[in-house]
Order: C-alpha cells, then sequence, then structure tokens
C-alpha cells in the first residue's frame, strides 16, 4: 500500500459515515452563506471574551438596550447586555482575553432637516466645479490610507498581544500517545533551568500535524495554558495574503513581541499557507519573501535559556512543507495528532459532554463505537447537537438515541418532512434507498444499515445510513469491491424495476467513481493480484489507464449489485412497499423484513503455518 497520501487519509475515507441518497446531487462542498448572528447566553459571551476565543467585539445601542456582537469561529454571536453593570463585564472581559472591541455610538435621534442655503453667498454648483477635483481626490487619498491601516496594522495588530490561554491538558482527550511530549514543552516553559542543568537542547520548532479538527490548536492552547506563559497565536494565511512585503514586516512583529514577552508560546496555524515548498513560479515572490523572514527568524532566535520561546505551528500537509523549515534547528520536532480511536472517542466525548447531563443508562462508550473515522471537533459537534435533539425532545439528559439522531442530522442535514413528493416518485425513491440497503445488508463486509427513508433530507429525496462499529485501520480489496456495490445498490434497483435511470443516482455514480479511482490510484487495488498502483502521472495512458479500470471496477460493482436483487427480487418488493408505509426504517426493522446477516468470517490463513517442534 504505497499510498501517496498518508495512511489517515484512507481510514478516513474508508471509517467514515456511509451516506447514500437519492436526490438532486449536491453541489460538494456549496461556500457557507455570511454568517447570520447566532444568540447566545450573556454567560456564554463573556466566556469567549475572556478566554480571548473571539475575533473581535462591538457594543452597539442605546445605553439599557446594549448588544454585544462577537465574532468566533466563523460565526457571529450576540448577546444583549440590558444592565450597565453588563456591559462594564464585557469590556472587563475583553481586556482580559485581548480581544478588541469597538463601540458603535447610538444614532443621534434624527433633528429637523436643515433647510437648503437659499441663494445669497453660496452656490453649491460652482463651489464643486471649482473645488470638486480637489476634495475627491482628498476624499482618496484619505481612503487609501486608512484602507492600508486597516489591512496592515490594524487588523494585525492586536494579534501581535498575547492571549492568557485557560485551555489545560485536562481539556485536551484522548492523546495518551503524545501526552509525554506536549507535558515536556510545557515543562521546559515553565521551568527551563531544569532540562538547561542536565545540557538538553530546549526545543525551538515543533510541528504539530494531523487531518483538521484533531485538536491541533487545542493542544497549542493548553500547553501555553499549563505553562502559564503568554500565547501568541497567527494563521499562516495571513502573512501570505497581503500586500508586498508585509507578511514578512507581520512576521517579524510577531516574533519580536513574543521574544519580548518570553517565556512564551508562539502558534502558527496552517503554516502551510506560508511555509510551502518554494516553487519559484511567478507570483509566489510574496509567500517566499515571508518564508524567508520565516526562516531568518528561526535561526536568529538566539533563545535565552531562561527565558525560552517556543514556536508551535500545525499544517494537515506535513509533505507539501519546504524542506528548509524542518531542517534541524528549526521545525525539527514532529508531533503526530492522529484520528483518535474509539477509547480516545470515549474520552473526548467525555470532556464535551461535562456540562451537559447523560440520562441514567447512556454510556459514552456506545456513542464511541458508532463515531469512528470522527475527529475531535465531529465529536464536539455531534454533543452539542445531541444537546438540542434533547431539547427538542424537552428533556433534560441526553440519551443514546439523540447521538445517534444528532449523527444523522450532521450527515445529512435536517429532514424536511413538509416537502411534497409524487406518489411516482417516492416510489422510485423507495425502491432505489432499498436496493442500497439491501446489497448493504447482503455484503458482509459493508457497515450495517442503521436507517433507511424517503423523507426529503438536505438535497436528497430519501437516504440510507450506514454507521460503521468497529475502528478499521486495514481495508482489504474486498472490502472497497463490497462498498461499491453498495452505492451502485440505488441505481441497479431503479433498472431492475422500473428499467429507468434516474438523476438521482449521479450522486452514487460519482462517489463510487471516487472510491474506484482511489482503488486504482492509491491503494493498487485495480486488479486483482500483482498490478502495482498506477496514476495519472505515469507518462502518456497514465490517466487513461486509471479512468479505464475505475470504470472496469464500477461496472462489476453494478452488476453484482443487480445479480443479487435480482435474486432477492420479492424482498426487494415487500421491503419497498414497507418503507413506503413508513416513510423510515430503523436497523432492527431491516432485520425483521431482510432476515439475518450474512457473517463475514475472519480472515484466516489458508493453511495454517506449520511450527517445527
Ligand atoms: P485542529 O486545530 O486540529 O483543526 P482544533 O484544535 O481547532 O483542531 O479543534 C476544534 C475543536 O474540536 C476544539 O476546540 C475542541 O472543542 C474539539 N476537539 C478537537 N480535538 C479534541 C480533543 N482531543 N479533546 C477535546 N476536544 C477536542
Ligand atoms: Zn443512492
Ligand atoms: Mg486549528
Amino acid at each position: 500500500m504505497a499510498g501517496r497520501r498518508p495512511r489517515t487519509a484512507l481510514v478516513a475515507t474508508l471509517v467514515a459515515v456511509a451516506l447514500l441518497a437519492l436526490g438532486a446531487s449536491r453541489p460538494a462542498d456549496a461556500a457557507p452563506a455570511s454568517p447570520i448572528p447566532v444568540p447566545v447566553p450573556v454567560s456564554r459571551a463573556l466566556d469567549l471574551l475572556a478566554a480571548g476565543d473571539a475575533r473581535s467585539a462591538t457594543l452597539s445601542g442605546p445605553s439599557g438596550d446594549v448588544t454585544l456582537t462577537l465574532r468566533a469561529g466563523g460565526r457571529v454571536l450576540t448577546t444583549a447586555l440590558p444592565y450597565p453593570a453588563l456591559v462594564e463585564q464585557a469590556v472587563a472581559a475583553a481586556r482580559a482575553g485581548d480581544v478588541p472591541l469597538r463601540v458603535t455610538r447610538p444614532r443621534a435621534a434624527p433633528t429637523a432637516a436643515t433647510p437648503a442655503p437659499s441663494g445669497g453667498g453660496f452656490d453649491p454648483v460652482v463651489f464643486m466645479r471649482e473645488w470638486g477635483g480637489m476634495i475627491l481626490l482628498l476624499v482618496l487619498v484619505a481612503f487609501t490610507g486608512l484602507a492600508l491601516r486597516q489591512v496592515g496594522g490594524a487588523r494585525f495588530g492586536h494579534r501581535v498581544k498575547p492571549v492568557r490561554s485557560v485551555t489545560r491538558f485536562e481539556d485536551v482527550a484522548g492523546i495518551d500517545e503524545i501526552r509525554d511530549e506536549v507535558t515536556e514543552i510545557a515543562d521546559v516553559l515553565s521551568d527551563p533551568e531544569r532540562f538547561e542543568r542536565v545540557g538538553a537542547d530546549l526545543p525551538r520548532g515543533v510541528i504539530l500535524h494531523g487531518a483538521p479538527g484533531t485538536g491541533k490548536t487545542l493542544l497549542a492552547r493548553a500547553v501555553a495554558g499549563e505553562a502559564g506563559v503568554p500565547f501568541f497565536s497567527a494563521s499562516g494565511s495571513e502573512f501570505v495574503e497581503v500586500y508586498s512585503g508585509l507578511g514578512a514586516k507581520r512576521i517579524r512583529a510577531l516574533f519580536d513581541a513574543a521574544r519580548k514577552a518570553a517565556p512564551a508560546v508562539l502558534y502558527i496555524d496552517e503554516i502551510d499557507a506560508v511555509g510551502g515548498r518554494r516553487t519559484g513560479a511567478p507570483g509566489s515572490g510574496e509567500r517566499e519573501q515571508a518564508l524567508d523572514q520565516l526562516l531568518t527568524e528561526m535561526d536568529g532566535f538566539r533563545t535565552d535559556p531562561h527565558r525560552p520561546v517556543v514556536v508551535l505551528a500545525s499544517t494537515n500537509r506535513i509533505e507539501d512543507l519546504d524542506p528548509a523549515l524542518v531542517r534541524a534547528g528549526r521545525f525539527d520536532r514532529r508531533i503526530a495528532v492522529g484520528l483518535p480511536d474509539r477509547q480516545a472517542r470515549e474520552e473526548i466525548l467525555g470532556v464535551h459532554t461535562r456540562r451537559r447531563p447523560l440520562a441514567p443508562g447512556t454510556r459514552l462508550a456506545d456513542v464511541a463505537a458508532f463515531t469512528a473515522g470522527m475527529a475531535g471537533a465531529d465529536l464536539a459537534a455531534l454533543c452539542n447537537e445531541a444537546a438540542f435533539e434533547a431539547a427538542r425532545g424537552g428533556r433534560e439528559t441526553l440519551e443514546l438515541a439523540d447521538f445517534r439522531r444528532a449523527l444523522m442530522r450532521l450527515a445529512a442535514g435536517p429532514e424536511k418532512r413538509s416537502r411534497v413528493m409524487s406518489d411516482e416518485e417516492r416510489a422510485l425513491v423507495a425502491y432505489h434507498e432499498m436496493g442500497h440497503a439491501i446489497v448493504g445488508h447482503l455484503s458482509p463486509r459493508c457497515d450495517p444499515v442503521e436507517r433507511v427513508t424517503v423523507i426529503p433530507q438536505g438535497q436528497a429525496l430519501g437516504v440510507t445510513i450506514a454507521l460503521p462499529t468497529e475502528d478499521r485501520f486495514l481495508a482489504t480489496r474486498e472490502d472497497c469491491l463490497q462498498r461499491l456495490a453498495m452505492m451502485m445498490g440505488g441505481r441497479a434497483a431503479e433498472e431492475l424495476i422500473f428499467e429507468e435511470q434516474t438523476s438521482g443516482a449521479a450522486d452514487d455514480l460519482a462517489r463510487a467513481h471516487r472510491l474506484a479511482r482511489r482503488m486504482v490510484e492509491d491503494l493498487g487495488m485495480g486488479a486483482p493480484t500483482t498490478e502495482r498502483s498506477i496514476s495519472p502521472e505515469d507518462g502518456p495512458g497514465g490517466e487513461e489507464g486509471v479512468e479505464r479500470r475505475a470504470a472496469k471496477l464500477v461496472e462489476d460493482a453494478y452488476l453484482q449489485a443487480r445479480g443479487l436483487l435480482a435474486r432477492h427480487e420479492e424482498t426487494l418488493h415487500h421491503a419497498a412497499a414497507r418503507l413506503l408505509a413508513a416513510e423510515a426504517l430503523e436497523r432492527d426493522d431491516l432485520h425483521a423484513l431482510l432476515g439475518p446477516r450474512p457473517s463475514a468470517g475472519r480472515l484466516t490463513p489458508r493453511r495454517e503455518a506449520v511450527v517445527a517442534p
């Protein structure tokens, strides 16, 4: 398995929730609309400010009716501050967290319109003709000056100031494998002499790498929080998306500030934005100038042994970093932050349900079991969504069912029961989804089907959801083939029953095609035995070779699915009718309808090895 991508990516793809939907294919990752303000409790807003977790904040409105608006984590949050004491607290919290706080003046009550000058000494037309050009020029100059300040100074200015991190290692769960390494960095910061006495080289640059949402930023904050030192942070993109020369300046300003405040943690998020490989391509000059500055700062960093600055950086594309950046003396330590395994997921869920009481009998271990492939950020979102589910049901504690529903909602969006479909459409959808479900049920290496619906959800008209029950770190060719067959089950059912194709299977086809291509390109699974991985870069014929083999895999999967359904056509009719009547069938209903699943059998060597006595 000489994949070019790291193995975790493979695991994530193969273990993630399989969601097969019939409907208008959704535009991949549609850009999120500009955020609408979400009301939050005052306590939460103040916490965010004090922890420095907000990017900016604004107070607006007349006194007695002040609104606080925050930007945090890409969202806009608001809360009302009806009492002056609350306004004071907000100001104090913004100070503590070093969040730039703006106040927009309440508008003065509209005054009576000033009467227009009636004749006399001043003629506006003449005035404009004579002075207009000059005024325009002055205004333009003022604007340009303002814009430059916005881009260069003001927006970045606050970042050069550190925050006091309130995050602790206990807030980062499931990190047993790397706990010693990160604890040591915190120790170095809080007691450098101890390391110096034994002649240990203090770490200077450490790269945290791993999939998005695995807690890299959280860890960096925790290191600063545990050591009780100031936390400076910036994102790599802040150094490249600016006017010429500014990126390098910002880097210098940040390092200078950190050195002054040492001991300190300096954190650069998404360092690949600035630290990617040099290409020398036209237009990359600005980025490379910033990278040079970063290298200089790392080298010129004569860390005062008594007051060290540790530079932490994170990326999810470590292989793309410029080799100069990871050379000895620069970012020469790496800590891999992996996707959490089952045990780690349980611990992370524990952290995020601290303030959300569980119903008696609800075990987080069970939630951990069906969330294979999810990162810490996904689990945090899941707990939040589960709390919403409980609230919707008018309950004060979280049940296992809340987590299941939350997962399905996160995977496919809210169900839209109000959307009306014609009877013909509903029948098509029922057969299509049941096709997925039956092929999945009869393919032992597919994850068990959790729920099938003919309820519109997100862009889809119905969905089939399969959830993993265990972590898998290795996919066999057979796993992939059965998964492909399940993806093609919808289309196969349509053609078998209606001798017709619908546009709704387009998403399934695209998804199947992607998996097939990965099998060919990365996994060396294009053909049964010895063929190595091939890729479009393999010279002439590479792309066609990949395409031809992938198409063959999808075609075979379709035939496999269709064959299975043809052999179980009676079951398909019966189950589709039940689905139409019930709108949604759960795992237990499916077992009752379809019977027990064939067992997967363990992978065993064909012949036991003979051990010599
Ligand atoms: P990354 O920087 O790796 O993309 P973040 O640190 O930004 O991930 O994680 C986003 C959020 O997900 C965190 O603020 C936290 O709520 C949650 N989270 C991620 N990993 C963990 C973890 N190991 N333990 C607890 N919470 C986590
Ligand atoms: Zn489908
Ligand atoms: Mg991050």
